[in-house]
């Protein structure tokens, strides 16, 4: 297999893209070192891994306190001997604007900032021995752009574009490379909960912020991460990938009832 070797630790991966990047790193032969805070649906994705003849390992932890991720990463990462690629998908949804508590800023931060910080320290030791180790941390279209009501959501994720840089830099002289991968609307279970589940309704309207006028799936940005993450990406760091059917390439002319599209319906 073309990662036999591999071992890979991802986050969020009881869900959405952590599951799939999880899928589809233990496809291409890694063994998965799989961590959420949702153990339950964990066992879930490590079952199906396994049912499929791949290797995970399954590790039920909140990603922001630091002790439990240090021991999680390194027990199965000592017992293997080895840490090739760190995925962050962990996510706390809380979008909040003017009606942000501090228990809400400090929640968003410690999950989708601190928490990153937190599997990279822990990785580090790892990944510092390991010959094309790589880090690829998951923001989010929503660090370019405003979004009502979304100053916790946003503002996280444009802290983990800037974050990766750093990381980019500081862990060159190590051999690690550290990108980021920004998504688009992805047909996860956050999107099918704001869309009642009812995906033919809402495409249509969601699709349209994006030049490909679909959502995108899960496995589609687990391929972009598994490229980050390969040696195809050799040279590529401190870079960010959209992984979004053209949201970001878009201005404002690209919807309504002006749109190039307008009259293609
Ligand atoms: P998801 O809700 O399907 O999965 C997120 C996972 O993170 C869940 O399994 C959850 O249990 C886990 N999690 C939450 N808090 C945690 C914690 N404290 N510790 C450990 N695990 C925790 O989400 P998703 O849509 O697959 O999102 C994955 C990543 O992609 C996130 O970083 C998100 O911001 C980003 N993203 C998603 C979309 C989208 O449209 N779905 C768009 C842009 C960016």
């Amino acid at each position: 297999m073309e990662w036999d070797e591999r071992v890979g630790v991802v986050t969020g991966a009881a869900s959405g893209i952590g599951a799939a990047t999880a899928r589809e790193l233990a496809a291409r032969g890694a063994h998965v070192i799989a961590l959420d805070i949702d153990g339950g649906g964990l066992a879930g994705v490590v079952r199906g891994i396994e049912d499929a003849g791949g290797r995970a390992t399954a590790h039920t932890v909140d990603v922001s306190d630091a002790a439990s991720v240090t021991a999680a990463v390194r027990e199965t990462g000592d017992d293997l001997g080895r840490v090739d690629m760190v995925v962050n998908c962990a996510v706390s949804f809380i979008a909040k604007g003017l009606d942000v508590t501090s228990a809400d800023w400090d929640r968003v931060l410690s999950v989708n900032v601190k928490g990153i910080s937190n599997v990279v320290q822990a990785a580090h030791p790892l990944l510092a021995r390991t010959e094309g180790a790589a880090i690829v941390n998951t923001a989010s279209i929503s660090a370019h752009i405003a979004q009502p009501a979304r100053w916790t959501y946003n503002a996280t994720k444009a802290a983990i574009v800037n974050l990766t840089r750093c990381m980019a830099m500081d862990l060159a002289p190590d051999g690690i490379r550290a990108n980021t991968v920004s998504p688009g609307w992805i047909w996860t279970p956050e999107v099918a909960r704001a869309a009642d589940g009812d995906r033919a309704r809402w495409e249509p309207v969601w699709g349209r912020y994006h030049l490909m006028r679909r959502l995108g799936e899960p496995a589609e940005v687990a391929k972009a991460i598994a490229f980050l993450c390969s040696p195809d990406a050799s040279f590529i760091t401190g870079a960010e990938l959209p992984v979004d059917g053209g949201y970001l390439a878009m201005g404002p002319e690209g919807l309504g009832e002006t749109s190039a599209f307008a009259g293609s319906e």
